[in-house]
C-alpha cells in the first residue's frame, strides 16, 4: 500500500475537468512534516475540491503522478530554512530558481505560509506569486483571477493578478539601496498601475480550519486536528503569531467546533487542538466539558499551547484522564521586570501556582518555555529566572520539570522588528544550563546560532538571495553562511547589519510595502511602552 493510500480523506476531491489547470502543490520537506502542517492540508483540499484544478503533491521524499507541463507551482512554507528544498524541488522539475529566468514554458512559481506572509523579501526572487494571509478567501481568488489570464503571457499575469488584494508579485517592485551595504532607500511599484502596497488578507469568519486528512504516517501519527482560535489577544511585543494574525478570533462552538470534532474522532481517536492560545477561547471549559462525556473517554488530547493563569486543576485532571502526561507554558522569563517589557501579564505565583494544579490534576511533567536576550534583558533577569525554576521545583516535588529556552529573534510586523539579537544571549544560555543542571531541572536550549540564522531571514532584504544560494552549495551549518558573507563582502551588508544592529524607526523595511494589521506607528507605541521597563544603564 503506498502512503497515499493510507490517508483517510475528511473532505470529498471533485473529479477535475478535461480542461483542468494543472497543479503541482509542494511541501519543502518530508511527507511525514508536510502532512502533519495544518495550513497544507488546507491548502491541498481547497484545490481538490475545484473541478477547475487538477493538484497533484510534492514533497521532498515522495510524490503523486506530476503533470508533464505544470500551469502553477506551489510551495507552502512554514519553516524558514526549508528554503534550500525549495531550490532542490525546482531543480528537480527543471524550473529556474529565479523568476527572472523563467518564462512563458514554466509554471507560475507561487508560494504562501507563515513565513513569506512575515517577509518573503530574502526569498522574492525565487517566487513569481506571493500569497500574503489567510487563504480562506485568497486562495479562489488567486485561481479565479489566473483562470482570467490563462492563455496569456507571463508579463500579462502577473500583472494582471498583482491587481488582486492580498497577491504580491515581488518582480513588479524595484528596491533601491543608499548604497550596496546600507539601509533600503525605496521600494516603489514599476508601473503606476500597480498597487503600492500589498494588504495581507484576514479571514473574518467564525469557522475555522480542521484536519481534511488523517494517517499514520504523519508526524503526529493518525492526528485530527481542529484550529480553536487564530491569532492571540495578549500580544507579547516580539510574537508573531499574535502580531502577524490579528485580529485575534475564535471559532464558533457549535457551528464549528463540535460538528469538526465529531467528524475527526469517526475516524481516529487522537485529537490535537491548535491555535497560538486555545485556553483563551471564551467557551474552552464548555469545550472541556463536551470532551469529557463517556463516548470520548478514549480520545487522546493534544493542545498546543496553554496559558499559565488558565491551568486550573480541573484542565490538568482532563488532560491527564485523555492519555496527556505532560503541559507546556511560555513564561518568557522568570523576572516580573522583563516579562512586562514583552507585555506578558503574569506573576511568578501564577507560575507556581500552575504547576501546583498541573501536578494535583494527575500530571507527570510541565514544561516552561522562556527566552534569552529579550530586549532589555539583563543578567540578574536570568538569576531569576534560575530563581523561579527552584521556588517552581519546591512547590511541586514530584513533577518533572523542564525549561525550554530560545533566544530572542525579532521578528517582522512585530514591536521588536527594529531590535538586533543580543549577542551575550549565547552566555546567558549556558548560564542558565549550568544553573539549572546543578539543582537537577532539566534545561533544553535552542542552538543559539540557528537563532541568529533565523534572525537573517526574518529581517532579510532581497540581497540575501545571491548569500542564500552561495550557502547552499557550502552544506548546512552556520560556518556556510559566515563564509558566503566573506565572499559576497562589499556587494551587501553584513551578518551584523541584519542579525544584531539595532535599526532606526525612520529606515525603510524591507516588508514596508506588505501592510500587516497593525501600522508602524502604533507598533512604535507599543515599543515606547516596553521601553519604559529598560534599566538606565
Ligand atoms: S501568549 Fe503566547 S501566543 Fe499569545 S502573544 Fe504571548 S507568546 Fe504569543
Amino acid at each position: 500500500m503506498t502512503v497515499f493510500n493510507q490517508e483517510r480523506l475528511l473532505f470529498d476531491p471533485v473529479n477535475p475537468e478535461n480542461n483542468a489547470i494543472p497543479l503541482i502543490f509542494a511541501f519543502p520537506n518530508e511527507y511525514t512534516i508536510g502532512i502533519t502542517s495544518l495550513g497544507y492540508q488546507i491548502v491541498w483540499a481547497t484545490f481538490a475540491m475545484r473541478s477547475d484544478v487538477n493538484v497533484t503533491r510534492l514533497f521532498t521524499d515522495i510524490q503523486e503522478p506530476l503533470p508533464r507541463f505544470p500551469e502553477l507551482l506551489g510551495f507552502s512554507v512554514s519553516w524558514e530554512l526549508d528554503y534550500i528544498n525549495i531550490f532542490s524541488l525546482l531543480e528537480s522539475l527543471a524550473i529556474p530558481l529565479h523568476s527572472r529566468e523563467r518564462n512563458d514554458n514554466h509554471p507560475l512559481v507561487f508560494g504562501g505560509g507563515p513565513v513569506l506572509t512575515a517577509n518573503p523579501e530574502p526569498l522574492a526572487d525565487f517566487f513569481d506569486v506571493i500569497l500574503l494571509g489567510d487563504g480562506e478567501n485568497l486562495l479562489d481568488s488567486f485561481i479565479d483571477a489566473y483562470q482570467e489570464v490563462r492563455k496569456a503571457n507571463r508579463d500579462t499575469k502577473l500583472r494582471h493578478l498583482a491587481k488582486v488584494p492580498g497577491i504580491y508579485i515581488p518582480s513588479l517592485y524595484e528596491v533601491t539601496y543608499e548604497d550596496r551595504e546600507g539601509a533600503i532607500k525605496s521600494i516603489e511599484p514599476i508601473d503606476t498601475d500597480i498597487p503600492e502596497i500589498v494588504q495581507k488578507q484576514t479571514y473574518r469568519g467564525n469557522t475555522l480550519s480542521a484536519s481534511t486528512v488523517v494517517t499514520e504516517k504523519a508526524a503526529w501519527e493518525n492526528i485530527y486536528m481542529v484550529e480553536v482560535v487564530r491569532s492571540c489577544p495578549e500580544m507579547c511585543r516580539f510574537c508573531l503569531a499574535s502580531y502577524l494574525t490579528l485580529p485575534f478570533r475564535t471559532a464558533s462552538l457549535t457551528e464549528s467546533l463540535i460538528p469538526a470534532i465529531n467528524k475527526g474522532l469517526k475516524v481516529t481517536n487522537r485529537l490535537g487542538l491548535l491555535g497560538a492560545s486555545v485556553t483563551q477561547h471564551p467557551e474552552f471549559e464548555t469545550l472541556l466539558d463536551y470532551l469529557s462525556q463517556p463516548q470520548y473517554q478514549d480520545v487522546r488530547l493534544s493542545i498546543a499551547s496553554v496559558r499559565t493563569n488558565t491551568v486550573t486543576e480541573k484542565l490538568a485532571q482532563t488532560l491527564a484522564k485523555r492519555n496527556t502526561r505532560s503541559i507546556t507554558i511560555a513564561v518568557e522569563s522568570g523576572s516580573e521586570r522583563v516579562r512586562k517589557i514583552v507585555n506578558k501579564k503574569l506573576s511568578n505565583e501564577e507560575i507556581i501556582q500552575a504547576a501546583v494544579n498541573a501536578k494535583a490534576g494527575g500530571l507527570k511533567a510541565i514544561k516552561f518555555y522562556g527566552m534569552a536576550g529579550i530586549p532589555g534583558e539583563e543578567m540578574e533577569d536570568i538569576e531569576q529566572t534560575v530563581a523561579m525554576m527552584e521556588a517552581v521545583k519546591k512547590a511541586a516535588p514530584g513533577l518533572r520539570l523542564t525549561l525550554g529556552c530560545s533566544t530572542f529573534v525579532p521578528k517582522s510586523h512585530t514591536p521588536f522588528q527594529w531590535l538586533g539579537v543580543n549577542p551575550q544571549a549565547k552566555t546567558r544560555l549556558k548560564y542558565l544550563e549550568k544553573q539549572l543542571r546543578k539543582k537537577g531541572i532539566e534545561f533544553r536550549p535552542e542552538s543559539y546560532n540557528w537563532s541568529i540564522i533565523q534572525a537573517l531571514i526574518s529581517r532579510g532584504d532581497r540581497r540575501l538571495s545571491s548569500l542564500l544560494e552561495l550557502t547552499r552549495e557550502y552544506g548546512d551549518s552556520v560556518g556556510s553562511y559566515k563564509r558566503a558573507f566573506k565572499q559576497l563582502r562589499g556587494q551587501i551588508p553584513n551578518l551584523d547589519f541584519y542579525v544584531h544592529r539595532n535599526w532606526s524607526q525612520d529606515q525603510i523595511l524591507p516588508w514596508q510595502h506588505l501592510h500587516s494589521t497593525l501600522p508602524n506607528k502604533t507598533l512604535i507605541k507599543h515599543f515606547q511602552e516596553a521601553s519604559r521597563y529598560f534599566t538606565q544603564n
